[in-house]
């Protein structure tokens, strides 16, 4: 490790505000100094970046690395744990290369997934930061176990009661480390044997849950589909609402009191649109049915209500391959928001959603060196994060990818 100072020519800070010819300080792993009339400290080397764009590094709040995306490959069964952590590292690789420096994992078989955190943390393996909660918590035989989809067995923690999601919870969390914790409010459009809009966990379960992780200080995402299983997650004061197909304006009057925020997973939905056929066979048309007609219209309301979004792409999942996560921001400005609060919803507000918003999400002094250094400006057209040309260089944890591959 060592110091870097980088000159920019402009900073898109990550909050919505920006910063014109700046000098960065980093030291370490750290952005120890911004500003505008040179540096206090002396640096060993100095980036020349005065005719670039400068930004935090993106944040994917919701990825899945024990799937490959590829539709023929969700039965993860056969499959040992080295080799889905080999793979996971390797899928997170392709994140990373598109500029994405954290990535939270929201449901894996094993606690390998632990291991590899921990590994990138020391600097074994190249890879993003990982927030990860190992498996996801729900009732028996609920969310997708079972049926055609053995291969999730593992995945899912299966608990029936407040005592049992307590005591699972408090595994993950003093056991493992778990950075967050996820919960199925629901079925989802992969469980055989429920539909996605049926509710699942009990507020009691989750209000368990809930109060376990919020002693730890980490946060809690629900995964949601239908009205009911929203209600409970946001009765039981969960932090993030996950998807939120069925989402009514009570439940946006209450994310608002509750400064809940909302994953729209908008990357998956919009892939779903063409996989609508393939799914038709699995689903049970008459729980199911209309979730994605509701995504666009769900999407809008809540970010007219202002209600805050963080960026999460449900990447693993079928044809939502790994490294297109930036592809989610894109959504979010053909559907009205404004380039800038989609870099927002990249950064700090995906960094809020895992409750790391004091060490990412933005260049600010004390945060994580993690930044991009851009050709041209998002702002003018938020596909570009999308290409790997404006994406020049890639700063993790004050190293230079590029320079430890
Ligand atoms: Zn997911």
């Amino acid at each position: 490790m060592g110091s870097i100072q980088i000159d920019a020519g402009t900073v898109i800070v990550g909050d919505g505000t920006e910063r014109t010819d700046v000098q960065i300080g980093v030291q370490d792993s750290q952005i120890v100094e911004v500003a505008e009339n040179g540096l206090e400290n002396s640096y060993d080397r100095t980036v020349d970046a005065s005719d670039r764009v400068v930004m935090p590094g993106l944040i994917d709040a919701h990825v899945h690395l024990d799937y490959p995306a590829d539709p023929d490959q969700l039965d993860i069964t056969g499959l040992s744990d080295e080799y889905l952590a080999l793979r996971a590292a390797e899928l997170a690789r392709d994140a990373l290369r598109t500029g994405t420096t954290t990535l939270a994992d929201v449901a894996s078989r094993s606690t390998s997934i632990f291991s590899l955190r921990d590994a990138i943390a020391d600097g074994v393996t190249l890879g993003p930061r990982l927030a990860v909660c190992g498996g996801m918590v729900a009732i028996t035989g609920g969310r997708a176990t079972g049926g055609y989809n053995r291969g999730d067995e593992g995945v899912i923690i299966e608990v029936d009661g407040p005592d049992e999601a307590r005591k699972e919870v408090r595994k993950l969390l003093m056991y493992h480390g778990a950075d967050l914790i996820k919960l199925a409010a629901t079925g989802a459009l992969s469980s055989p044997h429920t539909g996605a809009r049926d509710a699942q966990l009990t507020v009691e379960e989750m209000t368990a849950a809930t109060e376990e992780a919020h002693k730890c200080g980490r946060p809690v995402h629900a995964h949601c589909y239908g009205e009911a299983g929203i209600s409970n997650a946001l009765d039981a004061g969960v932090d993030v609402i996950v998807h939120g197909q069925s989402l009514t304006d009570d439940h946006i009057d209450q994310m608002h009191d509750q400064g809940s925020l909302l994953v729209p997973t908008l990357a998956t939905f919009r892939k779903l649109e063409d996989r609508m056929e393939i799914l038709g066979e699995r689903e049970r048309p008459d729980s199911s049915g209309g979730v994605r007609e509701e995504a666009v219209p769900n999407f809008k309301r809540a970010l007219e209500a202002g209600i805050p979004i963080a960026a999460g792409t449900d990447c693993g999942m079928p044809e939502v391959y790994h490294g297109t996560n930036p592809v989610e921001l894109v959504h979010y400005v053909d559907l009205g928001m404004t380039p800038d609060e989609a870099i927002t919803a990249g950064t700090l507000t995906a960094a809020r959603s895992l409750n790391l918003e004091d060490e990412l999400g933005s260049i600010e002094p004390g945060k994580y060196a993690d930044m991009l250094i851009l050709s041209a400006d998002p702002r003018e057209d938020i596909s570009r994060l999308t290409d790997s040309d404006t994406v020049d260089r890639i700063l993790l944890d004050g190293e230079f990818v590029e320079d430890q591959l």
